[in-house]
């Protein structure tokens, strides 16, 4: 049972406010015996001492599986870039940890310890299932790194929260019981991205949940910060996390979700209107990863209060209540397929707003060739496919020749069930060597002014900057078409730099009309897949 940590009698020791308020008044009264760190220790804000520190363990162990993907991921994917971080490394992890380490950095008598960080799996979200092997393996870990720190007073988990394990339903919320299993009654706080597939059973196992409001999520940093604060005003007794759950009954496609546009941007506003009106409330929304085929996907609305149940239930009704209501808005609407989406770029392009910029969305592995063959079979001119994935075509080019020559090659439509067809191209070599991570990368020239990245893995192009650095004029190009959902928008959409945008909706692992998917697990009168 948590929230009995506020009985423990820890916190009704030293680190009580009420016991240091009178420590102070005593040592008020004692004159020239005030020193600093005792005046800080008497702050809520200010901290204790370094004898009075309290002691918060940090872990961390993200996924985002795409349950639809063909292959699962185990302790090879996990551990494909090294083993787990231990120690100090996973404080250096960025991002929501980051955050939170900065976070806890403006308070005295702190001490941020880290424990155990699970690496990012080879391949991402295009990953299936995580192995119950895995899973066990590493939550193991983090119980167990975790007790090795002496007299822990809290803990922060930074998770993701779209996490799928075989046998294993709602893994974050059973990770969070391992650990109150393996360290105590601690209060253990949590962070997610928005795409957490989460419920009631999260809001019952931890004693704090922050999830990012953006999308691009460039908050992760500042929700990480926030955990911080309320984690260490919880450990010392001046915040009581009282927290409830709401499943608005709706699943939207991750490309519907970009905080940049309505009706995404509505919700997270209404949740920030809720936290600037009513002191010390924390509204988190999570949209949810529609392709994990799992019980509590779709929208969850997380509200925590300063123990006022009244006050949660009524902002979770509110947020639950509007999602809702504007359901056919978020989730009910239709994309272009490709054929069309293909039309309306072309035409947009002969219009002049260029760059056209077209979201290949659905495509979860990278491989999938249905836009670069419409492309073709409609005459397209002066476009970039940046990028396919096919690693096995960049091999082939390379044993073919160098920059400059012209080679023919078979790139794409194998990876998954819905990558379409190989497609021959017949192209000059551009470029052949490193980009970024990648060992080798090939640019074909082809057709009218047409060019195609090639990439050993999925790569999702977020920034104009890959163009310069491949050799392509992007002054020169009227349509790129992107391998992503939303992230893309930061380069694209937000700086100004697309003349025009088309999401569309080829065939893929990820598409946006959720109902062509077959689901065994998710409730049978979710919005819009089973209910219209
Ligand atoms: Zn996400």
């Amino acid at each position: 049972m948590k929230a009995r940590f506020r009985s423990d009698s820890r916190s009704l020791g030293t680190r009580s406010p009420v016991f240091q308020i009178l420590l102070l008044i005593v040592a008020g009264g004692l004159g020239a015996f005030v020193t600093a760190s005792t005046i800080g220790g008497c702050s809520a804000l200010g901290g204790g001492s370094a004898a009075d520190a309290i002691v918060i363990g940090v872990a961390s162990f993200s996924h985002e599986t795409c349950t639809f993907c063909p292959n699962p991921t185990g302790i090879e994917e996990f551990e494909f870039y090294g083993p787990p971080l231990r120690g100090e490394e996973v404080l250096g992890d960025g991002g929501y940890v980051g955050g939170f380490v900065h976070g806890a950095a403006e308070y005295r008598g702190v001490d941020v310890v880290g424990a155990y960080a699970v690496r990012g799996a080879r391949g991402g979200s295009s990953g299936s299932w995580i192995t119950t092997e895995a899973f066990e393996k590493y939550s193991a870990g983090i119980v167990s790194a975790l007790q090795e720190i002496d007299s822990l007073d809290g803990v922060y988990l930074a998770l993701h929260g779209a996490m799928a394990v075989t046998d294993v339903p709602r893994p974050e919320a059973e990770l969070v019981r391992r650990v109150r299993d393996g360290v105590g009654d601690i209060p253990i706080f949590v962070t997610f991205d928005l795409h957490a597939n989460e419920d009631h059973e999260i809001a019952e196992a931890a004693d704090g949940v922050f999830i990012i409001k953006r999308y691009p999520h460039y908050d992760a940093a500042l929700q990480g910060e926030r955990a911080a604060r309320i984690l260490i005003r919880t450990i010392r007794g001046t915040y009581e996390p009282l927290m409830v759950a709401r499943k608005p009954n709706v699943i939207t496609p991750s490309v519907y979700q970009g905080t940049g546009v309505s009706p995404a941007r509505d919700i997270m506003e209404r949740a920030r209107r809720w936290e600037n009106r009513e002191r010390d409330v924390f509204v988190s929304v999570a949209f949810g990863f529609a392709y994990a085929d799992v019980p509590d996907v779709g929208a969850t609305v997380i509200v925590m209060t300063d123990n006022d149940q009244e006050l949660a239930d009524r902002i979770a009704d509110d947020m639950s209540d509007y999602i809702w209501r504007i359901r056919e808005e978020f989730a009910g609407k239709i994309l272009p397929k490709t054929r069309e989406g293909v039309e309306l770029a072309i035409a947009a392009a002969r219009e002049g707003r260029t760059p056209v910029v077209v979201a290949d969305h659905s495509d979860r592995t990278g491989n999938s060739t249905h836009i670069l063959e419409e492309l073709i079979h409609q005459g397209g001119s002066n476009f970039c496919i940046a990028t396919i994935s096919d690693a096995r075509a960049i091999e082939q080019i390379a044993a073919a020749g160098g920059a400059g020559d012209t080679v023919t090659v078979d790139v794409g439509g194998y990876a998954d069930e819905f990558a379409g067809n190989p497609v021959p191209i017949t192209g000059e070599i551009e470029y052949l060597g490193r980009y970024g991570q990648f060992d080798q990368v090939a640019v074909l020239a082809f057709g009218d002014n047409n060019h195609l990245i090639l990439t050993p893995a999925l790569h999702q192009v977020t920034m104009p900057g890959i163009f310069e650095r491949l050799g392509l004029d992007l002054d020169n190009l009227d349509i790129v078409v992107l391998k992503s959902r939303v992230h893309f928008r930061r380069g694209f959409h937000e700086s100004g730099l697309a003349g025009a945008i088309f999401e569309v909706d080829a065939p893929g692992l990820g598409p946006a009309d959720l109902t062509t998917i077959t689901y065994e697990n998710i409730p049978k009168d979710i919005y819009p897949v089973y209910q219209r």
